[in-house]
């Protein structure tokens, strides 16, 4: 028998007959069980897909089921093990958002481990990842290349306390522009830590902070459009965070990025961070050489899954290639 990987709108795996997919962003795929890694749209869509059984961690769910109800959903706990056929699975930490999984596929032909969105370092909110030992490892590759260097998240704390300091004695409020799920939790995190100033954060925010706390993470914050926020804002003394797509027409804001990108973009586009829920290039290498696998495959990295792959075999003389490229068989002996 084999395991066999293949890249079919998600990242599809088949071994003694039996099929599941992980993060499958199109419906109709022939499949005993989906099992989703985040609640990030570009990973969760599979958990609308109401025809099917589905997995994932239940902060996952609790944050995806906000836009729809989630049907034939079963919640799992990191080290908890569901069995599909002959298909073991384990949920392990990500490390990237809330309820972030890593998944461990254990057949009769072998050990698979799939990264989801991952992060390598503690963060203010999470725990880093949880390397696994494994025969093949399916990583993500989004900041892929070795351009991608992160500073110390420390530093870009500091950057941000001092530029939201320096915006309050230009007269304008600081605000962050940033994604809703992961950056904004840590920002606020951040503020909380190292200042006393106010945080202020849009709606959509605000009900994933709620999540963060019903599951231990505690932030303070303020709802934007309340009457106590209304009055910070009226004072000028607070910092506000909204979702990157958003955008601020009231000359009284002054509004920063912060993402990972910032690191592509520079300042060319405005005041940015370089905060990320990712593992820079550095972390992917280390977290490879963690699990100590035959074979990697890239993928939700664009152009960077080659480049990933092409390092993975220069650096560690380990047989790595984009995911999408061909259907990987995996035989063992
Ligand atoms: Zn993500």
């Amino acid at each position: 028998m084999a395991l066999t990987v293949k890249w079919d709108s998600g990242i599809l795996i088949e071994s003694g007959g039996e099929r599941i997919i992980f993060d499958p962003r199109r419906h109709g795929r022939d499949c005993s069980h989906i099992f989703v890694t985040h609640a990030h749209l570009d990973h969760s869509r599979g958990l609308r897909f109401h025809d099917v059984e589905k997995s994932s961690t239940r902060e996952t769910g609790e944050i995806a089921s906000r836009y729809s109800r989630l049907t034939r959903w079963r919640p799992l706990s990191y080290g908890e093990r569901v069995e599909v056929g002959g298909l073991e699975v384990e949920a392990h930490n990500a490390g990237h958002v809330l309820g972030s999984a890593l998944y461990e596929v254990s057949t009769s032909d072998g050990r698979l481990l799939y990264t989801g969105d991952m992060q390598f370092r503690d963060t203010l909110t999470m725990k880093a990842a949880e390397p696994v030992d494994c025969d093949i490892l399916v990583i993500e590759a989004t900041f892929g290349s070795p351009f991608f260097k992160f500073p110390e998240r420390g530093e870009i704390a500091r950057d941000m306390v001092e530029w939201a300091f320096k915006t309050m004695r230009d007269g304008k409020i600081p605000t962050f522009r940033t994604d809703s799920l992961g950056n904004a939790q840590e920002i606020v995190k951040a503020f909380n830590m190292l200042t006393n100033l106010p945080v202020v954060v849009h709606r959509r925010i605000a009900e994933i902070n709620q999540i963060y706390e019903d599951h231990g993470i505690s932030l303070e914050f303020l709802i934007s459009g309340s009457e106590e926020a209304k009055e910070v804002e009226a004072s000028g003394e607070c910092v506000f965070i909204i979702p990157k797509n958003l955008r601020v027409g009231d000359p009284r804001f002054k509004v920063a990025l912060a993402s990972g990108w910032s690191l592509l973009y520079g300042r060319r586009r405005g005041d940015s961070f370089p905060l990320s829920d990712h593992a820079d290039f550095n972390q992917l290498i280390e977290f490879i050489e963690a699990c100590k696998p035959k074979v990697v495959l890239t993928c939700f990295g664009g152009r960077f899954n080659r480049i990933l792959a092409q390092q993975v075999e220069k650096r560690m003389s380990i047989e790595a290639r984009p995911l999408d490229l061909i259907p990987t068989v995996f035989i063992r002996g």
